[in-house]
Order: C-alpha cells, then sequence, then structure tokens
C-alpha cells in the first residue's frame, strides 16, 4: 500500500483475463500469469492518485468465471468499501466482461461504483492497452459523478453502463459498444464527462440458493425443437430465447412454448445485437403478440444474456414475480 495517506483509497481485484496474460518466451501463446502488484507494477502514475489495495482474487480466463466466483467477488468488494475504500476496480477477461459487469451490478448494494476494466491485447503484446484501460479505470473510479452509478465498464477510454454495454468486436481495440444507448460518458485527459446523467438503480437481494439453472437458446433459421422440448424435463428452471428480429421464434417452436410456459418462466430478446423487441405490431404465429398471449416475457432492450442473469438472480432469490417490472421497455 501507498504510504501517500492523504490520497483516497481504492480497491484492485484482479481475476485473470488478457490483461493478466503474458508469453512464456517469444511466438508463444499468451496465458494468465501476472497477480495484481504486477500487473500495476506497469503503471506507476497509480499510486499518485490513490492508496491501493491490490487482491489477486482469480487468475482465470473470462470464460471460466462462474456465478459462485462472482458471489465471492461481491462479498470481497463490499468489505473493501466498508473498510473505506472510495471504490473497486475489478480486472477480468474482456470476453464475459458484458455479463459479469451485469451480474454485479444488479446486487451491489453502495454509492461508491465498481469499476471493471480489461485489455484486448495481452501484457507482453507491443501496444498493449491494460496500462491505459487501468489508469483511466481508477480515474473513473475517483470521479465523484461515478458516485451512485453502479457497475461501470471502462474500456477504450469510454465509460459503459453494465446493463448495455457489449462485446462487439473480437479482436478489436474498439471492442465494447452500448448499441442505441451510447457510451455513459468518455475519459478525457485524465477526467471524466457523463454524457448522461445517473438514473436510479434496482438492487436485488443475494440470491438463497445457487444450483438452478437458466438455459439460453438462440432461435434460427430451420432449428428442430428437440433441444427446446428438452429444456424442462433437463431440470432447468428458467429459458431465455434469443429470438429474431423484434421478438420472434417460429411456428413450431411457438407450439412448444405453449407447453413450457406454464412450467418455468420464459423470456424472448432480440437476437440482433440492437434495439428493443416489439409490444404490437406482428400477428403471426410465434411473433411478440402471440407470445405475449402464451405468457412468454419480451426482453425490451435486454440483451439475451444480460436476460439470463437477471431470471437466475430472480429465481434465486424467489422473486420471479418481478420479472417482468424489471425488463426495460
Ligand atoms: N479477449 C479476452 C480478454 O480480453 C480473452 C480472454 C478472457 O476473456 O479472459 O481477456
Amino acid at each position: 500500500m501507498s504510504g501517500q495517506t492523504h490520497l483516497p483509497k481504492l480497491s484492485i481485484g484482479s481475476l485473470g483475463g488478457t490483461v493478466s496474460m503474458q508469453a512464456s518466451a517469444n511466438g508463444c501463446a499468451v496465458v494468465p500469469r501476472l497477480g495484481c502488484e504486477e500487473l500495476l507494477a506497469n503503471v506507476p502514475q497509480l499510486r499518485e492518485l490513490a492508496q491501493l489495495e491490490m487482491a489477486t482474487l482469480g487468475l482465470l480466463p473470462s470464460a471460466s468465471l462462474g456465478f459462485a466466483a462472482l458471489l465471492d467477488v461481491l462479498a470481497w468488494a463490499r468489505v473493501e468499501v466498508e473498510r473505506g475504500a472510495q471504490a473497486v476496480i475489478l480486472t477480468q477477461g474482456t470476453d464475459s466482461l458484458e455479463e459479469t459487469a451485469y451480474f454485479l451490478d444488479l446486487l451491489w448494494p453502495f454509492d461508491a461504483p465498481i469499476v471493471m476494466t480489461g485489455a484486448m491485447r495481452a501484457a507482453s503484446q507491443p501496444g498493449c492497452d491494460g496500462p491505459a484501460n487501468l489508469l483511466a479505470a481508477v480515474n473513473v473510479a475517483l470521479a465523484p459523478g461515478s458516485r451512485g452509478r453502479g457497475v461501470l465498464v471502462l474500456m477504450n477510454d469510454q465509460v459503459h453502463s453494465a446493463a448495455r454495454v457489449r462485446k462487439t468486436a473480437s479482436l478489436a481495440m474498439a471492442a465494447f459498444e452500448s448499441p442505441g444507448a451510447g457510451a455513459l460518458g468518455d475519459v478525457v485527459e485524465g477526467v471524466v464527462v457523463y454524457r448522461q446523467p445517473a438514473t436510479r438503480r434496482q438492487v436485488l437481494p443475494l440470491p438463497q440458493r445457487t444450483e438452478h439453472r437458466v438455459a439460453l437458446l438462440e432461435a434460427c433459421l430451420d432449428a428442430d425443437t428437440a433441444l427446446l422440448q428438452a429444456v424442462a424435463t433437463l431440470g432447468y428452471e428458467g429459458l431465455v430465447i434469443a429470438g429474431f428480429g423484434a421478438g420472434h421464434v417460429s411456428g413450431c417452436w411457438a407450439q412448444v412454448l405453449d407447453m413450457l410456459v406454464p412450467a418455468l418462466p420464459v423470456i424472448v430478446a432480440t437476437r440482433t445485437g440492437s434495439g428493443p423487441t416489439a409490444r404490437a405490431t406482428y400477428g403471426f404465429a410465434g411473433a411478440e403478440i402471440d407470445l405475449q398471449g402464451k405468457g412468454v416475457h419480451l426482453a425490451g432492450q435486454l440483451c439475451p444474456r444480460k436476460c439470463r442473469i437477471l431470471l437466475w438472480l430472480l429465481i434465486g432469490s424467489g422473486r420471479q414475480h418481478l420479472l417482468q417490472s424489471l425488463l426495460p421497455g
């Protein structure tokens, strides 16, 4: 920890991902290697901005993170804020960042923000973006305007909300967007400029159980119904469908939903990547009017992956009845 005790306190936890990855030798593939202290050693400017508490919470590729690990991260972050941290920063892989940020955001009860970041280029690659993202994440964490905004994602000098951010490119440096909404703000010469005011947040209680499962299936051309029919018999307690267009499925999937909906909550979202589901436009079998008539929930602006997280958390705390009211229109 820094000896500069007049500086604000920040806690930084690292979970792994490309930002923590290095090659063992020239030409070798990169894997997670750097703990939190090694990660921050590349950004000496941070110590002039804040007293840093550092914790290596994991060293995983982000596809291998899970809900149980995130609940542990949440408990750690809570203790850090209760001990006086002004904000918490988390570093992780970018592949699942849009999901982990939303999961933590739904459960984060403090005004102190959690700022999540990562990197598109590994620490051993030329032009690696991890150090710049870490510095900008600290700027965001310290900005008074970040308070009350829950969990924020900082990538490439843009600040995104956990509910809207998506990874929209596999390898590009500008890999994160908030389709239809835009970034919440930008970091300009170290100063955070918010484009939109903070909005009221809904915080869910911690799940009392964690063994339940919610399935996510994508509707696609000429898909058979075998997997869809199996969802209930395999013990899933909820289902999200990444539907066509404005929230549609084929006629044969619509028939199977007649059988599934009485047994478990079903959400249909759009697989397009941008825009809301419709409510009152299309009248064919499998379109939004038909689906709502069957008791299917339409996702509004929420992307299929985030719908799955919302539904999992609601089932875990016995609050499925709140689902419709929490889906943004
Ligand atoms: N591109 C990913 C990253 O930014 C790969 C690994 C991961 O998500 O952990 O970290």
